[in-house]
């Protein structure tokens, strides 16, 4: 009954100083803490008597596996407080523990806690992995089996690493020790350490959601109610009654995958019954970066043997792991556990996504090599997990190749995921969910995660940008959120389940924030935008690159690894090719699948997002030159073998032509000396040059001055201090500080103009010689410099609003004029082989054999040679490089003569020669100029006969071409990346075929020969 007088009078609250009380009720590390719930997280914990450690320390930093570590280690005794070091160590801890008696009465498991400051990976006994622990991301406990309850003392062992999740530096120092904290026996308190989670998400409310919304007041009560309940003295029954008045708020089935089972509308109009946040498990391994590939190894072991472990104690959760290499690793390394992980994919819990090799670049591959990485990667998933991904998962990769949408779908995938544009430091970009649209019009659908991250901790507030950060709501309301620690940190921990099953009995029970579902598919919440928006067709489109507004030093950061990487690609080509010619001309020869196969993989392991980018410590780099050096053995052996089963033998000649069309030839060039001036000039061009740069290059062909008057070709220093990450970004401000080098001699020897510079701590020598229509430059560069960017610069006298790009499989434009932030932010761009500037009837292209990076804005071209950046790896580029490019004065706008140029100066004629009876070389050729056949090989079936022919549209036109055949054809098959028929077969006419061919296709055929 409503009394007639007023009994107690109650003040209103004061918000802020209510928040303030929330901290302190949960704070571990408060002044309150001994009075408050973090007091009763244990209910026992011990140590003395009852565990005991002895380790054996792995000299000369090696990593040796379980097996080998049982038959050498030498076992001393350890104890806590004791450090172990030096940096990426590895130290193998033998631990013995005695469950104390009594212990099996209480209700909660007891778990074994371990904290040594690094990586941690334990084992059983007999060698079974179990979880990874790092102290540093609370992945320390480890539940103790129930049969170890017999007073007994059982054994197992720890593997540490001396390096953190994120490795130790940028650049690493090389004498850190690290302290063993704890190794201690413990009963957990299960209610108090349920009832903080339920605190912090109902406190998570009370600060984030709006003050407008009752939710939010109601939250504030609810946590002062359970904070009054509380009673130290009476912990147990306390904490039992706070926790029902947190159910008030969250709801009852929390502690249960239950909460995941009230109705979800997924298909058709979001409404209040509709999960619109998927949360996926993820734990994104950059395959090398801080730390080198041999330690990712473990990590992969570490964090996949936890998520193992999570899957069996949470029956809603999936995980999703990508990068084939990550997989061939585990299988490599702990067979037992690849098993378990394939038994879980077949489960549904465990799911391969990605198909590709590596997460890699997709600025400076080439077309072919993005192929061989999907068509690495989907093969591995399909044989060992009879399963290919829909999804090309690339969340973290630097900027995306206008390409991709086309590779994607030719190789089985019609999905796209990134989130990495959340990263732009100028445009915000306005698309979540959209269709990604290539060059060729082919289109995948992209989303990127609103929440911007892919190592959520599932917070409450992170479920909730799901939604509210989501830039396409107009069109479709599901946001994904992407959860788990990365990079060793083990992925997704029991704590972010146990927050998102409070996030989602919040939503049911009061609303206010979006519903999130736990273990639903990547390839389910794709399925749901697809329905929801008649397959795609009402979403925005994007066309065109997805250009990163950051990390535009990674096209030129540790120029070896870019150098290395073009090499590789052209004598992997080279070597498929002529393996190719000579299985089909010789029986008896062998065609090298494993052995290509083998060290395609290795190429493409270093097109890794961090590696082919510049972007790791110095111990990658070495790890990364020890496969080059495999790779550049192996397939110069194939070549070698190849073309002495053809009838070639080594000649310093260079007759051998991999180009499958008729290298232009080189006219002669004299050099003239007029007055002061050095004039090299042949029959279309006259090079002069002052003061030793080349001032004036007039085009006799056209009577036309090529150059700017009043400008030379210089190279130019650039002071270079980006706001962050000094491998990965320089900065438009860059540009504005530089200072044109001038040479201090120069001389004249053999036709080639020689100009000597020295400055800074650097010294240069500039080689210029005129071949046909081509200046060709060799830098010879002593380089020693602290964050300076050198670049070549030309000023060609030419109007045009945009310049065009080699990229994969084709080529893009981009505007030359900052006339937005969009076009500004692009003030460095990646290109491939040739980089154009045009009009209607003339044009100046920049070729290139070892470099990415261009600007090329106005009538100013810029080429990006050097950089100097000082982390993650302090030696990044110091010391001697050999730089070449040319410079190619064309008639007519940008044609396919540049294209092919371009090719010509990558694929060098090696250096054999025919002796009597060889065979021919050019096996497939094509009647169309803007055709590029780039690989012919044996097919992945292994069969003989069979052989695969790619090539591209390379310049944005249709055609009706002819491909002709040396040999019979048989058959003739079109097929995707992952040589699975596609089409009808191909009408044949003895040994050729016609087909139409879009602007920028990838046309993949199977021919297979008489
Ligand atoms: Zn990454």
């Amino acid at each position: 009954m409503y009394s007639q007088r007023i009994g107690e009078l109650v003040p209103k609250k004061i918000e802020s100083l209510y928040q303030g009380r929330i901290r302190q009720f949960t704070d571990a590390n408060g002044q309150y803490r001994e009075l408050n719930l973090p007091a009763f997280y244990d209910r026992k914990r011990v140590h003395a008597g009852q565990v005991k450690l002895e380790v054996y320390s792995v000299p000369d930093l090696e990593r040796p596996l379980f097996k080998e570590v049982m038959k050498k280690a030498e076992w001393m005794e350890a104890s806590i407080g004791e450090s172990f070091g030096p940096s990426w160590a590895t130290h193998w801890f033998k631990v013995q523990v005695a469950v104390p008696d009594g212990w099996k009465d209480y209700k909660e498991p007891a778990v074994f806690d371990f904290d040594s400051s690094d990586e941690g990976f334990l084992y059983l006994e007999d060698g079974t992995p179990q979880v990874g622990l790092s102290g540093e991301h609370k992945r320390r406990e480890w539940e103790i089996p129930s049969k170890w309850y017999d007073g007994n003392w059982h054994t197992f062992y720890i593997e540490t690493a001396c390096n953190n999740i994120q490795g130790l530096g940028a650049p690493p120092p090389t004498n850190l020790q690290f302290r063993l904290n704890t190794a201690d026996l413990v009963v957990p308190n299960a209610a108090a350490r349920a009832l903080n989670i339920d605190f912090w998400i109902i406190g998570d409310a009370a600060r984030e959601f709006p003050g407008d919304s009752w939710q939010k007041h109601r939250a504030l009560d609810v946590l002062n109610r359970i904070m009054n309940t509380f009673d130290y003295d009476n912990p147990d029954e306390s904490i039992a009654k706070a926790r029902e008045i947190a159910q008030e708020y969250i709801g009852p089935n929390v502690d249960s995958s239950r909460v995941y089972a009230q109705p979800n509308n997924a298909v058709g109009p979001v409404n209040a019954e509709s999960s619109i946040v998927y949360a996926m498990g993820n734990c994104h391994i950059d395959t090398a970066w801080l730390w080198p590939f041999a330690e990712t190894r473990r990590k992969i072991a570490r964090s996949w043997a936890s998520q193992l472990n999570l899957i069996e104690r949470y029956p809603e959760y999936k995980f999703s792991a990508s990068q084939a290499v990550q997989f061939s690793w585990l299988l490599e390394d702990h067979p037992d556990l690849f098993d378990r992980v394939k038994q879980a994919v077949k489960d549904g819990s465990f799911i391969p996504v990605g198909g590709a090799w590596v997460e890699c670049d997709t600025n400076m591959p080439s077309g072919e090599s993005l192929a061989r990485q999907v068509l690495l990667g989907q093969a591995f998933f399909k044989e060992h997990f009879n399963m290919q991904s829909r999804i090309f998962w690339l969340p973290d990769t630097f900027g995306y190749s206008p390409q991709l949408p086309q590779i994607c779908r030719l190789a089985g995938m019609d999905r796209f995921l990134t989130q990495k544009l959340s990263w732009n430091n100028v445009n915000v970009f306005p698309n979540s969910t959209f269709n990604w649209v290539g060059l060729d019009g082919s289109q995948v659908l992209c989303h990127m995660p609103p929440a911007n991250t892919y190592t959520a901790e599932a917070h409450f507030g992170e479920v909730k940008r799901s939604i509210s950060q989501h830039k396409n709501l107009d069109t479709e309301q599901h946001g994904l959120l992407l959860f788990g620690h990365g990079d060793g940190g083990g992925g997704p921990t029991a704590e972010m389940l146990e927050k998102l099953r409070r996030c989602r009995g919040l939503a049911d029970q009061v609303g206010e924030l979006p519903r999130v579902d736990v273990g639903r598919t990547v390839d389910d919440f794709y399925d749901v935008i697809l329905q929801n928006t008649n397959q795609g067709s009402s979403l925005v489109s994007w066309v065109g690159e997805l250009y990163l507004e950051y990390h535009r030093g990674t096209y030129t950061t540790q120029a070896f690894i870019k150098e290395s990487n073009r090499r590789a690609e052209v004598l992997m080509h080279d070597a498929e090719l002529l393996a190719t010619c000579a299985s089909l001309h010789d029986d008896k020869f062998n065609y090298p699948y494993e052995q290509l196969r083998g060290t395609w993989r290795l190429v493409c392991q270093n097109q890794f997002h961090d590696v082919l980018p510049g972007s790791s410590i110095g111990e990658v780099y070495k790890e990364a030159r020890g496969l080059y050096t495999k790779i550049f053995q192996s397939g110069y052996k194939i070549i070698d073998d190849a073309l002495e089963a053809l009838g070639y033998e080594p000649d310093s000649s260079a007759e051998v032509n991999t180009l499958p069309w008729a290298r232009s030839e080189l006219k002669k060039l004299t050099v003239g000396i007029e007055s002061d001036d050095t004039v090299l000039s042949n029959e279309w061009l006259a090079v002069t040059l002052v003061n030793g740069v080349v001032s004036r290059i007039f085009d006799k062909r056209v009577k036309r001055d090529v150059l700017l008057p009043g400008t030379a070709g210089h190279l130019v220093l650039f002071e270079d201090q980006p706001t962050n990450f000094p491998a990965w970004d320089t900065e438009v401000y860059a540009t504005e500080k530089g200072v044109t080098l001038v040479p201090d001699s120069e001389e004249l020897k053999d036709d080639v103009h020689i100009a000597h510079y020295k400055f800074k701590k650097s010294k240069a020598v500039v080689y210029t010689s005129l071949h046909d229509d081509q200046l060709r430059v060799r830098i010879d560069v002593d380089w020693h410099e602290t964050y300076q960017f050198l670049k070549a610069e030309w000023h060609p006298d030419i109007v045009s609003d945009f310049a065009t790009y080699e990229t994969s499989f084709g080529m893009h434009r981009r505007p030359t004029h900052f006339n937005t932030t969009w076009e500004a932010a692009k003030f460095e761009a990646c290109g491939h082989k040739f980089a154009d500037l045009s009009d209607w009837n003339y044009g100046v292209s920049l070729l290139t054999n070892s470099k990415y990076g261009y600007s090329i804005h106005g009538k100013r071209m810029r080429l990006s040679l050097l950089r100097s950046p000082k982390s993650p790896d302090a030696d990044a580029d110091m010391g001697k490089h050999s730089i070449e490019y040319r410079l190619l004065m064309h008639r007519g706008p940008m044609s396919p003569q540049v294209v092919r140029a371009a090719y010509e100066f990558n694929y060098p004629p090696l250096s054999y020669r025919a002796v009597k009876g060889a065979k021919d070389l050019d096996l497939f050729t094509v009647d169309c100029e803007n055709v590029v056949i780039t690989a012919v090989k044996l097919g992945e079936s292994e069969r003989k006969n069979e052989v695969i022919v790619r090539m591209y549209e390379a310049m944005g036109g249709r055609n009706r071409m002819t491909l002709t055949s040396k040999m019979k054809l048989k058959q003739a098959t079109r097929v995707n990346l992952l040589e699975q028929e596609v089409g009808d077969d191909l009408e044949l006419d003895e040994s050729s075929l016609e087909l139409e061919i879009n602007p920028f296709e990838i046309v993949t055929l199977r021919l297979r020969v008489a």
